[in-house]
């Protein structure tokens, strides 16, 4: 119970540093960082079983390794972690369910008293995973499922069976239900192109018959790709100009991510946000160092203050966060 209390305070504390740090460098253009990050994305396995369309991993172009973080080297993370930090989402370039320790380190974070998230393609969610799932304390599950039919939801999903997808979250709400559990809460997302924009409607009306929340995002897409986006605007982060992508609205300065997350790949490089996903702007290793030295440190550091000057990284010009 102390435990509890003395975290909970250090969270909100982290939060008013948060606040005051970001601020003062946005009004003041002067760089300022007093907190620790508040989330952390764990990338815990780098392998995926689909080759999603405009996906860096589903085109081949991550140039690590695919493999998993040794359950042992988890531990060891997780103990050195600041206690700020409240928010662990166990994804980045893989799909985590193939992870055969995935189970043990949702339970680890939760006894840990971690907020943990996952998000998955779905493919592997037999009653006996989801049972396992809903048992280890999950508090929140993001399953991907673009489309209604298997026709539009393989057109980006590539090598994906949405009826796996149907059976998984079937799945998981007999599991939550026969267990008296209200975790995880499932989150069914659909990345809207215009292939399958016309399908959102009866996607709703099935969630909202299963009682199931659903996220509707605009998909990030690659040069060349403009057959892909949606008519209805609203869905779509970018225009057309001169035959090109472009973002409607860049994203405002400094990046508020830069001040509240961090990103640990499976072999130990640290990417700045969800958009690096080779990890090109540090070098650090979380295997060789402390979370608290990466965060402070001078590389990164550089980055921030570039932000506050209002210049922006080869990746802002395609990331969602203005939209
Ligand atoms: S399932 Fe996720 S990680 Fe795997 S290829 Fe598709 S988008 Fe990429
Ligand atoms: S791509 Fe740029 S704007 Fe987007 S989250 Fe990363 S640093 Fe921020």
């Amino acid at each position: 119970m102390f435990f509890e209390i003395k975290q909970s305070i250090n969270r909100f504390y982290n939060l008013i540093l948060f606040a005051f740090s970001y601020w003062y460098s946005k009004l003041f253009g002067k760089f300022c960082l007093l907190n620790l990050p508040f989330a952390i994305h764990i990338e815990t396995c780098s392998l995926c079983n689909l080759s999603c369309l405009f996906c860096e991993q589903g085109l081949g172009n991550i140039n690590r390794a695919d493999s998993f973080i040794a359950f042992t080297d988890f531990q060891r993370l997780i103990n050195n972690l600041p206690k700020n930090i409240f928010w662990i989402t166990l994804y980045f370039q893989g799909e985590p369910l193939l992870d055969d320790t995935i189970i043990e380190k949702i339970k680890y974070l939760r006894s840990n008293d971690f907020y943990v998230e996952l998000s998955t393609n779905a493919q592997n969610i037999s009653y006996n995973v989801a049972t396992s799932l809903v048992n280890s304390g999950l508090n929140r599950i993001v399953v991907s499922m673009d489309g209604i039919s298997q026709k539009t939801y393989e057109k980006y999903r590539t090598g994906g069976n949405i009826d796996k997808v149907y059976d998984a979250i079937n799945n998981l709400i007999k599991a939550k239900h026969i267990l008296k559990k209200k975790s995880p809460k499932i989150i069914v997302q659909f990345v809207v192109f215009r292939h399958n924009e016309h399908e959102i409607r009866l996607f709703k009306k099935h969630m909202k018959k299963i009682k199931v929340k659903t996220s509707i995002k605009s998909a990030q897409l690659v040069e060349n790709a403009i057959d892909f986006l949606p008519k209805n605007k609203r869905f779509s982060r970018y225009k057309i100009l001169n035959d090109q992508l472009i973002l409607k609205k860049l994203p405002s300065t400094p990046c508020t991510r830069l001040w509240t997350e961090l990103i640990l790949l499976q072999n130990g490089q640290i990417a700045i946000c969800c958009q690096d996903k080779n990890a090109n702007f540090l070098n650090d290793n979380w295997y060789k160092k402390s979370i608290n030295e990466i965060w402070f440190s001078e590389e990164l550091n550089k980055i921030r203050i570039q932000s506050i000057k209002g210049k922006y990284l080869d990746i802002c010009y395609n990331c969602d966060k203005g939209f």
